[in-house]
């Protein structure tokens, strides 16, 4: 408990008559914190901190980057904006030494500067002083972010592309240059690189890679490729939505708990520009946003997650899973988490100009390299409406094309309306792209109308296709049962079919493998979305738990 005496030590409180200073302590927690733990998290709920012991520094993330920018010393408080203006950290305290921390809720501190409204007046002036001038907090905001890493290559080749999109969704702060610009010569220490080197990469005061591979590129960054022990409590496959919310609640509940991704983390959330429907976000979030939040919460739990590694094999019998590159993990419950694969579509020219134009998804990230251009989308579900409506802020035109006689039966009234409203989007229908062409990058496509066989080229800055997507489950053994179609089959679905062969029913998620799981996307059911996918990545974990209950759940390996 934290004293009146201690409580005169923190200099806003020292001229606090005794019996303020004997309500305040009855008030305060008293926490204690290791080197490296948070009192209080970047966008926390608000509450006055006050320093006891030891130092605690103020940390910034930006671009998925902690930047520390402010101490505190024994006496100092923080948590002064927050309380003031009724907001949340706009910055997270972490202990830089082990340290004390004395915290005040809401409602008690207002019952302190009721009674003392001096106090009240000296803490808000405090974060006055915190918000203004340069180094202030409206300072940190002026100051450019400092990029980890410098990508030199051209919009229209796929490797860099596949390079960036890879930096961004692991939250590595990068600065994109590209060849003939003020912006290289300018910034790239050294003898510009030649075309057929890019993409290059360099590590800010690290080493230089040309046309990298991934898993190098993630090991320059220190991003994790391998695994730290032999043995899981749950090996998670794929860091989707679905995977994410299972290493958030398997890590928090004190499984040893691991994701392995082979791309990098967020799944087709992350190739989404925007979100609408996710419960808590009520003007929408984009995907990668949302995939990085969770990635942060999974790696603050504990969860180790592996990129660019995929799994290859699953050993049915032992549990085992394998890696590609060899290792073999043994895994006392697997969750299968692998989601779903775009459909690819079969136009002319299609393959040679992927990645120079030609793209599945549409992420964030696209959107400003289609400024001004007229660009095209094929589909007439929302991820399409979401996307024409994400681009049509950037691009010059945006035509959605649809086989079908429209999308108003496949797309969701508010997305409709928005769209209607939108002078920039056009919707063709009866339409479908035969042919795409560009001399090394996207120029046009063809588009024929199916109703009266006219083909119509029209000039193109990115074909984004979102037609749907298909479960590649073909390199599971053969004991997971699954549907014609590669989606796999879990709890009532295996109930009395010869898939199944225990006494007892499988559990919801539970495939016809006793102790493997699956969820999201990838599990046999009409529900796509990502409420689903983390709703079920959170059950499954409840599910492990049980099965690793039971007697028969021996140790593996
Ligand atoms: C453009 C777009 C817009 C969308 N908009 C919305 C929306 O507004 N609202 C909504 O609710 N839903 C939306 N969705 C759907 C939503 O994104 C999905 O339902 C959700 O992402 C499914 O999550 P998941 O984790 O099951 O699978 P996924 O997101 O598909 O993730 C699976 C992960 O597993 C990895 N993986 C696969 N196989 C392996 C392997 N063998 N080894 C290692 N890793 C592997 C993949 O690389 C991937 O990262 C949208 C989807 C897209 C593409």
């Amino acid at each position: 408990m934290v004293t009146a005496d201690e409580i005169a030590g923190i200099a806003v409180f020292a001229e606090l008559s005794e019996a303020d200073r004997e309500r305040i302590s009855r008030a305060a927690a008293d926490i204690t914190l290791a080197a490296g733990e948070y009192a209080a998290y970047e966008g926390g709920e608000r509450a006055l901190f006050g320093l006891l012991e030891g130092k605690i520094e103020a940390v910034k993330h930006v671009e998925g980057i902690g930047r520390v920018v402010g101490v505190r010393a024994p006496g100092d408080i923080f948590g002064e904006v927050p309380v003031t203006l009724g907001t949340t950290f706009p910055v997270g305290f972490r202990a830089a030494e082990p340290s004390r921390v004395m915290r005040l809720d809401p409602d008690d501190y207002y019952a302190v500067v009721a009674a003392a409204p001096d106090v009240g007046r000296e803490i808000g002036q405090l974060a006055s002083h915190r918000i203004s001038g340069l180094r202030g907090l409206q300072g940190i905001s002026f100051e450019p972010s400092v990029p980890r890493a410098f990508v030199v290559g051209e919009r229209w080749d796929a490797a860099c592309a596949e390079l960036r999109h890879f930096l961004q969704r692991n939250q590595v702060a990068f600065k994109w240059l590209r060849p003939g610009t003020d912006d290289l010569t300018d910034q790239w220490d050294g003898p510009v690189p030649a075309p057929e080197d890019c993409p290059v990469l360099r590590v800010v005061d690290g080493k230089t890679v040309v046309r990298p591979q991934l898993r190098r590129v993630a090991e320059l960054l220190g991003l994790s490729t391998e695994p730290e022990a032999a043995e899981y409590d749950t090996v998670i496959v794929g860091a989707g939505p679905a995977g994410l919310a299972a290493a958030v609640y398997g890590a928090s509940e004190g499984l040893r708990t691991i994701v392995i991704e082979r791309e990098a983390p967020g799944g087709q959330a992350g190739a989404s520009s925007r979100i609408e429907n996710y419960l808590g976000f009520p003007s929408g979030v984009s995907g990668d946003e949302l995939a990085s939040r969770a990635l942060q919460q999974a790696r603050r739990l504990g969860a180790e997650i592996l990129v660019t590694r995929a799994i290859m094999r699953i050993d049915a019998a032992t549990r085992q899973v394998h890696l590609d590159g060899g290792d073999v993990l043994r895994a006392r419950t697997i969750i299968l988490a692998c989601g779903v694969t775009w459909r690819r579509l079969d136009i002319e020219g299609g393959e040679a100009l992927a990645g120079k134009g030609v793209a599945y998804g549409a992420a964030r990230s696209e959107a400003p390299a289609s400024h001004g251009f007229d660009v095209q989308i094929v589909g007439a579900g929302n991820s399409a409406g979401q996307a024409a409506l994400y681009f049509a802020s950037h691009a010059r035109s945006v035509t959605i094309l649809c086989r079908s006689a429209g999308p108003e039966r496949t797309m969701s009234q508010y997305l409709l309306d928005q769209l209607a409203a939108r002078t920039n989007i056009e919707v063709l229908t009866h339409s479908e792209v035969v042919r795409v062409e560009g001399e090394g990058k996207l120029e046009a496509i063809v588009v024929r109308n199916s109703q009266t066989g006219d083909e119509t080229t029209l000039e193109s800055g990115g074909l984004f296709i979102l037609i749907g997507a298909d479960a590649e489950t073909g390199w599971l053994p053969p004991e997971i049962a699954r549907d014609r179609r590669g989606f796999i089959l879990t709890g009532a679905e295996l109930t009395g079919t010869d898939r199944w062969e225990l006494e007892r029913d499988p559990y919801l998620l539970e495939t016809s493998v006793p102790g493997i799981f699956a969820c999201g996307d990838v599990r046999f059911s009409p529900v796509k979305r990502v409420a689903a996918a983390v709703g079920e990545g959170s059950m499954a974990v409840q599910f492990v738990h049980g099965h690793l209950a039971r007697p028969a759940a021996a140790r593996v390996g």
